[in-house]
């Protein structure tokens, strides 16, 4: 079968509407939710082989992350999917008007490969709640997860329901050139170009879950050894594979030093001094990306790190000296290197950031509420935390996504059933009465009158 039979029978199986009622879809909900536990070993077993993911990091932030999602999803989707009744205006008046939220269709939802599960199955728990078919695009560079995925789809779902294409760019490409009814993509901000690209072609909306750099603000009032940790946390965890790692650190020059020492002993709590990939730390994804961090890593000063193994493709957490302009400061590092940059105004560092591409994430170490209230409204960023790195999006009831660079559209929770839906308004009327009062022959006085009522 081709690529176009496969997406047209997957259209046709949406207007057979077979996936459509509430039930079905709670159904396929409990079968993905099956799918992930009894294969949860497997899971494992694929990303040891993919990025050294020590199970630790998998459970807590690929398999639970799902399987929560699933939960909130089968709890919520009845309430969610609920035909609205909503107010009327006088101009419709009588009337009763309503919402409906509909499925889109087809949809594409084409995964990275540093959650391969995790950012694969997100937005399809969205899309399969909403009531759409689904073509599932997983990335090529976590192999042995997308073959595992491909397996595990074929045998639980229909593929006129779920289908799964393996492949890279090509795979992608091709299927760019389909009608679908909306792109969801999770990748770098250069090929979510490519895809709002295409996707404008038959005018398909998109959702486009990018990267970018985002930044941990330290202030001159934080407490160090909290901030110190939770920053490693965020940025040692997949070895600062993930797109809301904090990117670099910009704190205040009065900080510095006592960070400096608080980074050297939270890394020897953290790890003594003894990374293990696949049991406490990830290796770096492939070589081509091995090399352009250590060459990174060659471009600055390291203060504390910077000791690498090709051969496990193992890069140790890295503090490094760093500038604005510095190389480092130019693109999404997406590695375990961290930058540390110093400030000593509040103005000059929300300056700096609203300089820079507005990054998906953005965190904030501080107690000072006008600080805190300065940053949130004045630069743009996709969301964050304050005090802490990461786990706001662990939270169902905040809508993850960019802005600008970092991408469009948000996700998880109510906010993945809204993203794969369009909302259809309709309104009723019955037959009597039918006043003749805006049919032609217009009438002045009737004119006259509608003025004195309505101005
Ligand atoms: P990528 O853009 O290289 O690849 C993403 C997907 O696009 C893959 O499935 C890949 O096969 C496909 N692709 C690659 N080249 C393509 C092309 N020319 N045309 C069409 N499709 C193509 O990104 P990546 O390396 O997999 O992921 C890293 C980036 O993703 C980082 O920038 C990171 O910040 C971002 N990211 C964002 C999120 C998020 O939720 N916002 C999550 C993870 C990663």
């Amino acid at each position: 079968m081709t690529l176009s039979q496969q997406i047209a029978n997957q259209k046709s199986s949406f207007f057979k509407g077979i996936n459509r009622p509430l039930s079905t879809r709670m159904k396929h909900l409990s079968t993905l939710r099956e799918l992930v536990q009894d294969n949860e070993s497997l899971f494992y077993e694929a990303l040891q082989k993919d990025l050294g993911k020590p199970e630790f990091e998998v459970y807590t932030t690929e398999i639970i992350t799902v399987l929560n999602e699933i939960d909130v999803h089968l709890k919520n989707v009845k309430q969610w999917a609920k035909v609205r009744a909503t107010g009327n205006s006088y101009f419709t008046f009588p009337s009763k008007s309503k919402i409906y939220s509909q499925p889109l269709g087809v949809v594409l939802i084409i995964g990275a490969w540093n959650y391969p599960i995790h950012l694969t199955l997100m937005p399809l728990i969205g899309a399969i709640s909403a009531g759409n078919t689904i073509a599932l695009k997983p990335s090529e560079l976590a192999p042995n997860t997308s073959s595992l995925l491909a397996k595990l789809f074929r045998y639980y779902f229909e593929p006129d329901f779920i289908s799964v294409h393996e492949g890279g760019a090509d795979t992608s490409t091709k299927l760019l050139k389909e009608p679908f009814d909306k792109i969801f993509f999770t990748g770098s901000t250069h090929v979510g170009k490519i895809v709002m690209k295409a996707a404008a072609e038959h005018l398909t909306p998109v959702t486009l879950e990018l990267g970018g750099k985002s930044p941990a603000i330290i202030h001159k009032d934080a407490d160090i050894t909290v901030s110190s940790n939770r920053i490693w946390w965020g940025k040692t965890l997949n070895a600062g594979q993930t797109c809301v790692a904090p990117d670099f650190v910009a704190i205040h020059e009065s900080k510095k030093a006592e960070f400096i020492e608080e980074s050297k002993k939270t890394l020897l709590n953290f790890f003594n001094n003894d990374y293990i990939i696949g049991s406490n730390y990830t290796q770096i994804v492939n070589t081509s990306h091995y090399e352009r961090l250590t060459h990174l890593l060659q471009t600055g000063k390291i203060i504390a790190g910077g000791n690498t193994d090709p051969d496990t493709r193992f890069i140790e957490p890295t503090l490094m000296e760093a500038e604005w302009d510095d190389f480092i400061m130019q693109e999404e590092i997406f590695g375990p290197l961290l930058p540390l940059i110093t400030f000593s105004k509040p103005e000059e560092v929300m300056q700096k950031l609203q300089d820079m591409p507005s990054p998906l994430a953005l965190y904030l170490f501080t107690e000072d509420e006008q600080f805190q209230k300065d940053i949130i409204t004045h630069v743009p960023f996709g969301g964050g935390c304050v005090n802490e790195t990461v786990s706001y999006l662990a939270n169902h009831h905040l809508p993850f996504g960019g802005v600008g660079k970092s991408g469009m559209g948000s996700y998880h929770g109510k906010y993945s059933f809204d993203t794969f839906s369009r909302e259809q308004s309709i309104l009723y009327k019955s037959y009597w009465p039918d006043p003749d009062l805006r049919y032609p022959p217009y009438d002045d006085k009737i004119i006259t009158w509608f003025k004195r009522l309505f101005s």
